[in-house]
């Protein structure tokens, strides 16, 4: 380079030393798989685990390549085990609160378990924190939740195909999911739980597939631990037999960290991210259920991967100026 050329802006600002390269918020598998990836770049980094990961109340993780049915807790402890294998990769305790940025890094401050503060400086931050459910106000939907009531039939369509299944919700919404659950079984109800603003389009689509509106208020769902969901009692006394329930609840993030920092969010309050995962904040990337798009744990762990390298990609860019 010329005497008189002007050196790259990273080069002539000194980088603050900061605790970590790394911190991921966030211990499910989005968070768990990119540690994995960045342990293995040889990266310091912290892992701050708050705890449950979205699936704790589901029995099993259904479709999660080699690892079919496997219990979500049993997923996570594979993947912590695997960790320790990577010696610059610590796991704590930690329930991040606070987040700020500046110039070339960022502070969290997170709570222990012992309820102590901690403040952690890093390079780079991957949230990886999810989302939590908003279940409808009905007696029943938090007691099967996971196990006879069911977000996904990606996830758990097999486990229920050819029952006698309800999808409940309103509008649109609810024929989407109501057709697209028809194809693992021919016996389905939409239950509505009052008028379901359906169009007369909407009616006709779901006739043609042998799909039945019930727009009665519903007084609870019913059934035992043992068997699972049994009934969909309405508040007329009538009881609907149905062994498992379809709803695609609202949904809000499980923390307003990427807020904190004024990331961009989507009009359902999802981090954006672009290709790379990295959210319109320079430095922090998103990964997992926390992002928009499909919510399944093996593409959490694959956007979690992908952040991984996109961030050993930019710090090895910034070191080798
Ligand atoms: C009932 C149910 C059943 C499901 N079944 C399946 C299935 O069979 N197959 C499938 O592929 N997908 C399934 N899913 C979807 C799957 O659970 C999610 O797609 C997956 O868990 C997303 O992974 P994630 O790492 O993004 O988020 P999560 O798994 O939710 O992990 C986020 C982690 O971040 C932690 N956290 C949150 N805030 C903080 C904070 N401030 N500080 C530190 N940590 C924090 C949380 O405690 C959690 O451990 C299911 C979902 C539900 C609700």
């Amino acid at each position: 380079m010329p005497a008189s050329a002007p050196l790259p802006k990273s080069a002539r600002r000194p980088r603050p030393a900061t605790d970590y390269d790394v911190v991921i918020i966030g211990a499910g598998s989005a968070g768990l798989s990119a540690a994995l990836v960045l342990g293995r770049c040889l990266r310091r980094v912290l892992v701050c685990d708050g705890g449950a990961p979205r699936n704790e109340p589901s029995p099993a993780v259904w479709g999660f390549f080699t690892r079919d049915g496997v219990q979500p807790s049993e997923l996570l402890r594979l993947g912590l085990e695997q960790l320790a294998a990577y010696p610059s990769v610590e796991v704590c305790s930690l329930r991040a609160t606070e987040i700020t940025a500046s110039d070339q890094c960022f502070t969290i401050v997170a709570d222990t378990e012992a309820s102590r503060t901690r403040s952690i400086t890093a390079r780079k931050v991957l949230l990886a924190t999810g989302v939590e459910d908003e279940l409808p106000p009905l007696d029943g939907m938090r007691e099967f939740w996971g196990h006879g009531v069911l977000h996904c039939p990606y996830c758990h369509g097999w486990e229920v195909r050819d029952r006698a299944l309800a999808v409940y919700g309103r509008g649109k919404g609810v024929t989407g999911l109501a057709l697209l659950v028809s194809r693992w079984s021919k016996n389905v109800v939409v239950c509505t739980d009052g008028p379901g603003g359906l169009t007369n389009k909407a009616r006709q689509r779901l006739q043609k597939q042998g799909i039945a509106v019930r727009e009665e208020p519903i007084e609870r769902l019913e059934g035992t631990e043992k068997q699972g969901l049994q009934h969909v009692l309405f508040k007329n006394g009538d009881k609907l037999v149905r062994e498992a329930l379809f709803v695609h609840p609202h949904q809000h993030q499980h923390t307003n960290l990427a807020e904190q920092l004024g990331c961009r969010l989507n009009s359902k309050g999802a981090v954006w991210t672009d290709k790379k995962q990295q959210t319109s904040v320079p430095g922090l990337y998103a990964a997992g259920d926390t992002t928009a798009g499909m919510q399944q744990a093996i593409l959490a762990a694959a956007e979690g991967s992908l952040a991984a390298i996109m961030i050993n990609e930019k710090i090895t860019k910034e070191e080798c100026v």
